[in-house]
C-alpha cells in the first residue's frame, strides 16, 4: 500500500510535467498565430516613410493599386470609422492584444464601429479616388497603414526606407 502510494505520486508528477509542457507548447503556438501581419497579401513598396496620422499613430504608405483587398492585420475590432465620401474610409482598429492600427483609403460600403475581423479577413479594398478632407487626404492611390507597435510583420514601420519591398505574411 505504501509502495503503491509512491508510484501514484510519481505518476501524478509525470502527468503534471506533461501538462506543463503542453501549456508551454500551446503558448508558443498561440504567440506565433497571433503575430501581427501586413494588411495585404503578397508584396508591395513603401511609397512614404513614417508619418503621423489623424488617429495618433505612426504610419507608412503602401503602393497598392486600387481594388487590392485590404486584410485584417490581427484579430481586431473597429473602434472608429470615417467616410471621406463615396465610401472612401479611414478606419481605426484595436487588436485583442491592445495594439492599435489605422487603415486609410479603404473602400468599404458597410463597415461599422464595433465590427470584428479575424486576421486575414477582408476589410475592404484600396480606394480608387483621391478625396481631400480631414479624415482622408490623398494625392495618389495607396494604402496608409499605421500601428502603435513599431514592428509589424518583422518590418519596423518607424524606420523602414522609401521603396523598400515588403513581403506580407498575411
Ligand atoms: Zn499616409
Amino acid at each position: 500500500m505504501e509502495f503503491k502510494n509512491i508510484m501514484d505520486k510519481k505518476l501524478i508528477g509525470k502527468i503534471f510535467l506533461l501538462g506543463t509542457s503542453f501549456s508551454v507548447l500551446s503558448y508558443f503556438v498561440t504567440s506565433e498565430t497571433y503575430a501581427n501581419v501586413m494588411p495585404f497579401s503578397g508584396s508591395t513598396r513603401v511609397t512614404q516613410t513614417a508619418h503621423a496620422d489623424g488617429y495618433g499613430l505612426r504610419a507608412i504608405d503602401l503602393g497598392l493599386g486600387a481594388g487590392t483587398p485590404v486584410l485584417a492585420p490581427a484579430n481586431v475590432t473597429v473602434i472608429a470609422t470615417c467616410n471621406a465620401g463615396n465610401n472612401h474610409r479611414a478606419i481605426k482598429l484595436k487588436a485583442d492584444d491592445g495594439t492599435f492600427y489605422s487603415l486609410i483609403h479603404v473602400y468599404s460600403t458597410n463597415i461599422q464601429k464595433g465590427q470584428r475581423f479575424q486576421q486575414g479577413e477582408r476589410i475592404g479594398t484600396v480606394a480608387s479616388d483621391k478625396p481631400w478632407n480631414k479624415c482622408a487626404k490623398s494625392t495618389g492611390i495607396h494604402l496608409h497603414f499605421g500601428s502603435s507597435s513599431p514592428v509589424v510583420d518583422n518590418v519596423n514601420i518607424r524606420s523602414v526606407r522609401l521603396n523598400t519591398v515588403i513581403q506580407s505574411s498575411n
